[in-house]
Protein backbone atom coordinates (compact mmCIF):
# COMPACT_ATOMS: atom_id res chain seq x y z
CA UNK A 1 0.00 0.00 0.00
CA UNK A 2 1.58 3.16 -1.30
CA UNK A 3 -0.58 5.67 1.49
CA UNK A 4 -2.96 8.11 -0.14
CA UNK A 5 -2.22 11.44 1.42
CA UNK A 6 -5.53 13.45 2.61
CA UNK A 7 -4.55 16.27 0.39
CA UNK A 8 -3.49 13.95 -2.98
CA UNK A 9 -7.35 12.99 -3.13
CA UNK A 10 -7.70 15.94 -5.93
CA UNK A 11 -5.60 14.41 -8.43
CA UNK A 12 -7.38 11.21 -8.77
CA UNK A 13 -10.65 13.25 -9.75
CA UNK A 14 -11.09 14.03 -13.47
CA UNK A 15 -12.25 17.45 -14.65
CA UNK A 16 -14.01 17.37 -17.69
CA UNK A 17 -15.11 20.86 -18.67
CA UNK A 18 -18.06 21.83 -20.66
CA UNK A 19 -20.12 18.61 -19.78
CA UNK A 20 -23.13 17.83 -19.60
CA UNK A 21 -23.44 21.23 -21.16
CA UNK A 22 -21.19 24.32 -21.91
CA UNK A 23 -19.81 25.92 -18.88
CA UNK A 24 -20.29 23.24 -16.57
CA UNK A 25 -16.65 21.93 -14.73
CA UNK A 26 -17.65 18.10 -14.36
CA UNK A 27 -15.78 16.19 -11.30
CA UNK A 28 -14.82 12.82 -12.56
CA UNK A 29 -14.92 10.60 -9.63
CA UNK A 30 -14.63 7.29 -11.43
CA UNK A 31 -10.83 8.14 -11.94
CA UNK A 32 -10.75 7.76 -7.90
CA UNK A 33 -13.27 4.66 -7.56
CA UNK A 34 -11.24 2.64 -10.32
CA UNK A 35 -7.88 3.03 -8.58
CA UNK A 36 -8.20 0.40 -5.27
CA UNK A 37 -6.14 2.78 -2.86
CA UNK A 38 -7.35 5.93 -3.62
CA UNK A 39 -11.07 4.74 -3.25
CA UNK A 40 -10.67 2.87 -0.07
CA UNK A 41 -8.40 5.90 1.40
CA UNK A 42 -10.90 8.28 0.58
CA UNK A 43 -14.02 5.64 2.16
CA UNK A 44 -11.80 5.68 5.23
CA UNK A 45 -11.28 9.07 5.61
CA UNK A 46 -15.33 9.79 5.25
CA UNK A 47 -15.35 7.07 7.78
CA UNK A 48 -13.60 8.69 10.50
CA UNK A 49 -15.82 11.57 9.96
CA UNK A 50 -18.83 10.00 9.61
CA UNK A 51 -17.78 7.94 12.91
CA UNK A 52 -17.79 11.59 14.96
CA UNK A 53 -21.57 12.23 14.43
CA UNK A 54 -22.40 8.83 15.75
CA UNK A 55 -25.49 7.95 13.05
CA UNK A 56 -27.59 4.56 13.44
CA UNK A 57 -27.80 4.69 9.67
CA UNK A 58 -26.49 5.91 6.55
CA UNK A 59 -28.11 7.45 3.69
CA UNK A 60 -27.14 8.32 0.22
CA UNK A 61 -28.67 9.64 -2.39
CA UNK A 62 -28.60 7.65 -6.08
CA UNK A 63 -26.57 7.37 -7.71
CA UNK A 64 -23.34 8.46 -7.01
CA UNK A 65 -24.24 8.55 -3.11
CA UNK A 66 -24.71 4.64 -3.03
CA UNK A 67 -20.76 4.29 -4.40
CA UNK A 68 -19.29 6.11 -0.94
CA UNK A 69 -22.27 5.73 1.49
CA UNK A 70 -22.70 1.99 1.18
CA UNK A 71 -18.99 1.25 1.77
CA UNK A 72 -18.68 4.10 5.01
CA UNK A 73 -21.98 1.98 6.25
CA UNK A 74 -20.27 -1.42 5.91
CA UNK A 75 -17.33 -0.41 7.70
CA UNK A 76 -19.02 1.25 10.07
CA UNK A 77 -20.98 -1.81 10.20
CA UNK A 78 -24.63 0.19 10.47
CA UNK A 79 -27.14 0.18 7.61
CA UNK A 80 -27.48 1.89 4.76
CA UNK A 81 -30.58 3.85 3.35
CA UNK A 82 -31.04 4.17 -0.21
CA UNK A 83 -32.76 7.87 -1.35
CA UNK A 84 -34.50 7.53 -5.11
CA UNK A 85 -35.74 8.83 -7.60
CA UNK A 86 -39.35 8.59 -7.99
CA UNK A 87 -40.75 5.11 -9.37
CA UNK A 88 -38.07 3.11 -8.27
CA UNK A 89 -38.58 1.73 -4.49
CA UNK A 90 -40.82 -1.03 -4.43
CA UNK A 91 -42.57 -0.52 -0.99
CA UNK A 92 -44.47 2.48 0.69
CA UNK A 93 -42.39 5.74 0.09
CA UNK A 94 -42.41 9.22 1.41
CA UNK A 95 -41.41 11.56 -0.69
CA UNK A 96 -39.84 15.21 -1.54
CA UNK A 97 -39.81 17.57 -4.05
CA UNK A 98 -37.53 20.69 -4.74
CA UNK A 99 -36.93 23.15 -7.60
CA UNK A 100 -33.90 23.22 -9.82
CA UNK A 101 -33.07 25.83 -12.36
CA UNK A 102 -35.40 25.00 -14.64
CA UNK A 103 -38.67 22.99 -13.03
CA UNK A 104 -38.69 20.88 -10.13
CA UNK A 105 -37.56 17.20 -8.92
CA UNK A 106 -38.86 14.44 -6.40
CA UNK A 107 -36.79 12.21 -4.06
CA UNK A 108 -38.41 9.13 -2.02
CA UNK A 109 -37.13 7.13 0.86
CA UNK A 110 -38.79 3.81 1.86
CA UNK A 111 -41.26 4.90 4.67
CA UNK A 112 -40.35 2.42 6.36
CA UNK A 113 -36.57 2.33 6.56
CA UNK A 114 -35.87 4.80 8.93
CA UNK A 115 -37.81 5.36 12.39
CA UNK A 116 -38.43 8.24 14.15
CA UNK A 117 -35.43 9.59 16.68
CA UNK A 118 -32.63 7.87 14.64
CA UNK A 119 -29.39 9.59 13.78
CA UNK A 120 -28.80 9.94 10.55
CA UNK A 121 -25.44 10.71 8.35
CA UNK A 122 -25.93 11.57 4.75
CA UNK A 123 -23.30 10.83 2.38
CA UNK A 124 -22.87 11.86 -1.28
CA UNK A 125 -20.55 12.15 -3.76
CA UNK A 126 -20.46 16.03 -4.30
CA UNK A 127 -21.76 19.03 -3.05
CA UNK A 128 -22.94 22.02 -5.66
CA UNK A 129 -25.74 24.35 -5.04
CA UNK A 130 -27.12 21.94 -1.91
CA UNK A 131 -30.49 21.30 -3.40
CA UNK A 132 -30.34 17.61 -3.83
CA UNK A 133 -28.72 17.68 0.13
CA UNK A 134 -31.41 20.00 1.81
CA UNK A 135 -34.15 17.43 -0.05
CA UNK A 136 -32.65 14.88 1.49
CA UNK A 137 -32.22 16.12 5.05
CA UNK A 138 -36.18 17.45 4.53
CA UNK A 139 -36.69 13.69 3.71
CA UNK A 140 -34.93 12.19 6.84
CA UNK A 141 -36.86 14.91 8.99
CA UNK A 142 -40.45 14.11 7.30
CA UNK A 143 -39.81 10.40 8.66
CA UNK A 144 -39.03 11.82 12.07
CA UNK A 145 -35.29 11.42 12.13
CA UNK A 146 -32.85 13.38 12.81
CA UNK A 147 -29.68 14.45 10.55
CA UNK A 148 -26.61 13.97 12.44
CA UNK A 149 -23.86 14.99 9.69
CA UNK A 150 -23.27 15.34 6.25
CA UNK A 151 -20.18 14.28 4.06
CA UNK A 152 -19.41 14.85 0.36
CA UNK A 153 -16.12 13.36 -1.47
CA UNK A 154 -16.00 16.83 -3.16
CA UNK A 155 -17.46 20.56 -2.65
CA UNK A 156 -17.82 23.41 -5.00
CA UNK A 157 -17.26 25.84 -2.52
CA UNK A 158 -17.35 28.96 -5.65
CA UNK A 159 -21.48 27.38 -4.81
CA UNK A 160 -22.45 28.07 -1.77
CA UNK A 161 -24.15 25.28 -0.68
CA UNK A 162 -23.14 25.25 2.40
CA UNK A 163 -25.44 28.23 2.53
CA UNK A 164 -28.37 26.44 2.26
CA UNK A 165 -27.40 23.73 5.13
CA UNK A 166 -26.76 26.36 8.16
CA UNK A 167 -27.24 24.27 11.18
CA UNK A 168 -26.02 21.24 9.74
CA UNK A 169 -22.18 19.73 10.69
CA UNK A 170 -20.74 19.18 7.09
CA UNK A 171 -17.90 17.75 6.18
CA UNK A 172 -15.77 16.93 2.26
CA UNK A 173 -12.66 15.68 1.62
CA UNK A 174 -11.77 17.86 -1.67
CA UNK A 175 -12.84 21.77 -2.08
CA UNK A 176 -12.38 23.28 -5.47
P1 LIG B 1 -26.59 19.98 -6.08
O1 LIG B 1 -27.99 19.56 -5.80
O2 LIG B 1 -26.52 21.21 -6.92
O3 LIG B 1 -25.77 20.13 -4.80
O4 LIG B 1 -25.91 18.85 -6.98
C1 LIG B 1 -26.31 17.54 -6.80
C2 LIG B 1 -25.55 16.49 -7.54
O5 LIG B 1 -25.29 16.85 -8.90
C3 LIG B 1 -24.20 16.16 -6.94
O6 LIG B 1 -24.31 15.23 -5.89
C4 LIG B 1 -23.46 15.59 -8.13
O7 LIG B 1 -23.73 14.20 -8.27
C5 LIG B 1 -24.05 16.34 -9.31
N1 LIG B 1 -23.20 17.47 -9.73
C6 LIG B 1 -23.51 18.79 -9.66
N2 LIG B 1 -22.53 19.55 -10.15
C7 LIG B 1 -21.55 18.70 -10.54
C8 LIG B 1 -20.23 18.86 -11.12
N3 LIG B 1 -19.73 20.08 -11.42
N4 LIG B 1 -19.50 17.75 -11.38
C9 LIG B 1 -19.98 16.52 -11.08
N5 LIG B 1 -21.20 16.30 -10.54
C10 LIG B 1 -21.97 17.37 -10.27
Amino acid sequence: MKGVKALDFDKYIRVIDDFPKPGISFKDITTLLKDGEAYRAAVDAIVEQVRESQPDLIVGPEARGFLLGAPVAYALGIGFVPVRKPGKLPGKTVSETYELEYGSDTLEVHADAIQPGQRIAIVDDLLATGGTISATARLIEKTGAQVAGMSFLIELGFLEGRKKLEGYKVFSLIKY
